[in-house]
């Protein structure tokens, strides 16, 4: 066990609050604490990382219950927090307050919109959309370098012929005949009188007399949608964006859920990426390798030239700085790094057999002293020195 404190407490709620509860106690205190409002406040950041810390624990059942029955220590096993999730607090803030990803407005704008009641309660009856996931491949180039592409996802959206509504042309809705538009029921268990979200109209109080033929009164319908998107220079496979608000229409109205976009890089012919750097495996001569010289190499873009000193090893790599891939976060430019493979001419004319023949001829033992030392090497092992 750690010292840290008790997750409910940190919320400020009872160890029996209800979901709701527990979801608004950490709006709340979310909003008071969040680092944007309080600008170089370490004290209010730490506050907002413990929060987000207590919320995601508590608002997930399965986690909730296995804290409520050992504690903190339900999410330490093997030295890692990966149990408990991501403890990013600043996703776990947007995923609540629905604010935005790397497309949209910032997340304040959504943010006082919910926090200070525009929509009300209403918007709490209303559904928000599934989020979708769609899968993109691009060339190593167009990753490296960023790039629009033009998706195309199938997704539940707006009824056209309704217009979203859900009602048939020359109906209308009208008020819910079992909670009389209210959008409650009143339920009687033993001695309490509760309220309940009315069944039939789902909270919204009214019901469709004839529902629209085309989405059968839901207002939405599958359709294929599509949309342009830019890609930031410097996305590497596997990685995620987010279209906030691409995602699927809620239902009866609900906000849209987002769009989560899987980039998938397709392989370059030879080069290689790990992080922000780039590997190219370079073919030089043997002579090139001996005697030194300039060799260009081609970049991601344009071209560079590599210095070769005299006496270069094969399997040596060469660092040309600045010519690997922009950090996809604006975090400076990766390098290239280039790797000589000598090559040894398999061919040779009768000439350059004759010329090699007669370099051999003049060869002294230091000309090849990583050769030599080996062969010293290899005769003290056999002969057991
Ligand atoms: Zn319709
Ligand atoms: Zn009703």
């Amino acid at each position: 066990m750690t010292s840290a404190r008790d997750y409910y407490e940190i919320l400020g709620v009872a160890k029996g609050a209800s979901a709701e509860e527990i979801k608004k106690a950490y709006r709340k205190l979310a909003l008071k604490y969040h680092p944007d409002r309080n600008a170089g406040d370490r004290a209010a950041e730490e506050k907002f990382k413990e929060l987000g810390k207590a919320y995601e624990a508590l608002s997930d059942p399965e986690k909730r219950a296995a804290y409520d029955r050992f504690g903190p220590a339900a999410f330490e096993a093997q030295g890692g927090a990966t149990a408990a999730g991501s403890h990013d607090p600043f996703e776990i803030f947007k995923e609540v307050f629905g604010g935005s990803g790397l497309f949209g407005e910032g997340v304040f704008g959504s943010l006082f919109e919910e926090a200070f009641g525009v929509g009300g309660n209403k918007r709490s009856r209303q559904e928000r959309g599934a989020d979708l996931r769609c899968d993109l491949e691009i060339d190593f180039e167009e990753a490296a370098l960023g790039c629009e592409k033009q998706i195309a996802f199938p997704k539940l959206d707006v009824c056209s012929v309704c217009g979203g509504s859900g009602v048939a042309a020359g109906s209308s809705r009208k008020a819910c005949p079992t909670c009389h538009g209210q959008g409650q029921v009143r339920v009687t268990r033993g001695f309490l009188t509760i309220a309940q979200t009315c069944p039939r109209c789902h909270g919204t109080g009214t019901v469709i007399e004839r529902p629209c033929a085309s989405c059968r009164g839901e207002g939405r319908v599958k359709q294929t949608a599509e949309t342009n998107i830019k890609i930031p220079a410097g996305i590497d496979d596997g990685h995620r964006l987010r279209l906030a608000g691409y995602g699927e229409r809620g239902a009866s109205g609900g906000p849209a859920g987002d769009l989560y976009v899987i980039v998938h890089v397709r392989r370059h012919e030879f080069f290689e990426r790990q992080g922000n750097d780039l590997y190219c495996d370079m073919p030089i001569s043997f002579v090139q390798a001996a005697l030194g010289g300039d060799a260009t190499v081609p970049c991601l873009v344009g071209k560079a030239t590599l210095k070769i000193p005299a006496g270069t090893q094969s399997g040596q790599a060469f660092r040309l700085r600045g010519r690997g891939v922009a950090d996809v976060h604006g975090r400076g430019i990766g390098d290239l790094l280039v790797r000589v493979v000598v090559e040894v001419p398999t061919r040779l004319n009768a000439e350059q057999r004759e010329k090699l023949e007669a370099f051999a001829a003049c060869c002294a033992p230091d000309t090849h002293p990583q050769q030599e030392g080996f062969l010293e090497r290899a005769k003290r092992f056999f002969s057991g020195e």
